[in-house]
């Protein structure tokens, strides 16, 4: 066993965790595997985003003496990004791509040679390119090749590159080289896929739960137009100063909520995949440096930004499936402070997404899927079982942090307006959508309605009781239980169904859940941070800002992100400690001696000011 200068393998470990990175212990399983790689074992790493990844394949380059490691990855916005944030903190790593220049190149080929590199980053062609060519004096210091994104080496996965699949050589050509793989997406066709590909199938697996405990869920049902809009910026007045995102489902729902939200003094701006690469890089890096706070996008934003203070993220309408829902909320909190997820789910996404689900190409899959999204949107039990059990997660409590925990459903016998409903819907000899059989039981004397004479209805009006608001909420509950189906070849006109005559004819009841309004009003009180240790003492919001504020002042002045000078858990527990010393400051989450020496002095001097003045 090699000796890590008089002390274990893992007190080093623990030494340059808190030296580099300013973290006090390894999360989960990172120090398994990173003593199984130390032991040159293969492993595959599955850990939803935010997990804390990184670490796993960084410790064991930053551990080897006159080693590095080799880290492949796909996007060469991330890669730049993580090797911006690791030379803040002091770490030797660098990259070789096609976007540095000849000469730069070289000059990360002479440190990799003078052994001054612990990480070098890489993508897949020009690892494939270049590795044939390099002198054994440099490839038998390699201490381990990463794979990351490792699922974009399968068909079946959902971001598949072919370069990825030439990758399977490393193995054959350096078998002494440990391998690991990491990957956020966990099915198993796609994990088989990685060992085989890679040449790995001794691969130990490594799984991480893939709880999100930090992000907390919340729906909101019915809203639609100006409503919605109202909410969201209710919603967003209340997370002032904070970076958030809000997925819309077609690139001109974007462009107007990013419209709205400007008209009304937010600091919005639309991301789709329709505009120049100029505008797309412009919006993702105004985003990072906190410049822009809310980015209205479509799926296509989020993909290559390392962004770890993004506070929150909304589904302006409900996502196609859960897998996509899963990874865009991953998107929030990746620093593991609060954050929330909020999701508008209304029918007409139901009827849009239907639409999606049957011009694709698998219909039968997709149409599935959905149906899963809708059970999440509608469910009455914790939002975090639903969703952690459609990733076969065992998960045997409520969460405390979704909705339905926090204000769970009033349930009350609902066969009366089923009744109704469904007998609405069989006057109308099953001819007409959901949005005119809630106006005809509410009685809305709308044209159409008396142009087919449906105000002369029996149930014309039965229900004026209740709002639109309500009824659609019902309506919605109702086509999940199945008491009536959307025929979507059929201008989404609604019949009733076999359960849906029993209900009608008093042979079965049912029961919903009251609709609630939502407003948002006051803020949620923050779910304990559920690792590290939580400091007893209150966090000082306005020197929060303050430090924020100067935050800013310094990555601008350094020409980096924010999140990079430190991560919005560094500036709470700094508002919390108020380190007044550079010992005391030395000590904080997140600061490491890099970091300590370049910052202790205008952070230090920010809180005593601050302190002054109380
Ligand atoms: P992933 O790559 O899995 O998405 P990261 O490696 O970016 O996740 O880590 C997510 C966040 O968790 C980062 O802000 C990182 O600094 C933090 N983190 C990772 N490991 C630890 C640890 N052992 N202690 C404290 N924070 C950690
Ligand atoms: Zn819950």
């Amino acid at each position: 066993m090699s000796d890590y200068h008089g002390l274990t393998r893992q007190e080093y470990a623990l030494a340059l965790l808190r030296s580099c990175y300013g973290y006090d212990g390894f999360r989960g399983q990172q120090w398994d595997i990173i003593d199984h790689t130390l032991d040159g074992g293969d492993s595959i790493v599955l850990m939803p985003t935010g997990g804390g990844k990184s670490i796993c394949y960084q410790l064991p380059g930053l551990m080897s003496d006159d080693g590095f490691a080799i880290v492949i990855s796909p996007l060469l916005a991330l890669m730049n990004d993580q090797i911006d944030a690791l030379q803040q903190n002091g770490v030797p790593a660098l990259a070789l791509n096609s976007e540095k220049s000849e000469a730069e190149n070289r000059q990360t080929m002479d440190l990799l040679m003078q052994g001054k590199v612990k990480l070098l980053y890489i993508s897949p062609e020009k690892l494939l390119s270049e590795i044939d060519r390099w002198s054994t004096s440099i490839t038998q210091r390699i201490c381990l090749f990463a794979v990351d994104e490792a699922h974009c080496i399968s068909q079946w996965g959902h971001d598949f590159r072919p370069e990825y699949t030439q990758l399977g050589c490393l193995k054959q050509r350096y078998p002494h080289v440990p391998v690991m793989a990491l990957t956020a997406t966990a099915d198993r066709i796609t994990r088989d896929d990685i060992a085989t590909q890679l040449n790995i199938p001794d691969a130990r697996l490594f799984i991480s739960s893939f709880d999100r405990p930090n992000i907390s869920l919340n729906v909101v049902t019915g809203s639609s137009g100006k409503q919605k809009l109202r909410q969201i910026v209710q919603f967003i007045n209340l997370h002032q100063g904070e970076s958030g995102i809000i997925y819309c489902l077609r690139r001109k729902d974007t462009e107007t909520m990013a419209a709205n939200l400007s008209r009304l003094g937010i600091s919005a701006r639309a991301f789709h995949a329709g505009m120049s690469v100029n505008d797309k890089q412009q919006v993702q890096r105004d985003f990072i440096n906190d410049d822009v706070k809310v980015v209205c996008a479509t799926i296509a934003f989020g993909m290559g930004i390392d962004k770890s203070n993004v506070r929150y993220v909304i589904h302006s309408n409900m996502p196609r499936n859960i897998e996509s829902y899963y990874q865009e909320i991953g998107r929030a909190g990746r620093d593991g402070m609060p954050a929330e997820a909020l999701m508008f789910y209304n029918y007409g996404d139901v009827v849009t997404l239907q639409q999606f689900a049957r011009q694709s190409g698998q219909v039968q899959v997709n149409t599935d899927k959905l149906r899963s999204m809708q059970q999440f949107a509608e469910s009455g039990v914790c939002r975090r079982r639903i969703l952690l059990s459609y990733f076969n997660e065992r998960f045997d409590h409520d969460c405390h942090n979704c909705d339905v925990c926090d204000n769970p459903p009033e349930r009350f016998d609902g066969t009366r307006l089923a009744q109704m409903a469904l007998s609405a819907i069989k006057r109308t000899d099953e001819q007409a959508s959901l949005y005119t059989v809630t106006d005809i039981l509410r009685g809305m004397r709308k044209a159409d309605i008396i142009d087919k004479g449906y105000d002369r209805l029996k149930t014309f009006g039965v229900g004026h009781d209740l709002n639109v608001l309500e009824w659609n909420a019902y309506l919605l509950q109702m086509l999940q239980m199945g008491l009536f189906e959307v025929a979507y070849n059929e201008n989404n006109h609604l019949k009733v169904t076999e359960y849906g005559n029993e209900v009608l004819f008093g042979r079965q009841s049912i029961e919903l859940n009251r609709f609630k309004r939502r407003a948002f009003k006051q803020e949620k009180a923050a779910p304990a941070i559920v690792e590290e240790t939580q400091p007893a003492k209150q966090m000082d919001k306005a020197l929060f800002d303050k430090l924020r504020d100067l935050r800013k002042a310094l990555a601008q002045a350094n020409h980096i992100a924010p999140y990079m000078v430190f991560s919005d858990k560094s500036l709470t527990a700094m508002a919390t400690e108020k380190p007044t010393t550079q010992a005391e400051f030395g000590i904080i989450y997140g600061v490491g001696d890099v970091k300590c020496q370049k910052y202790w002095r205008p952070f230090t001097a920010a809180i005593r000011a601050h302190l002054s003045q109380q």
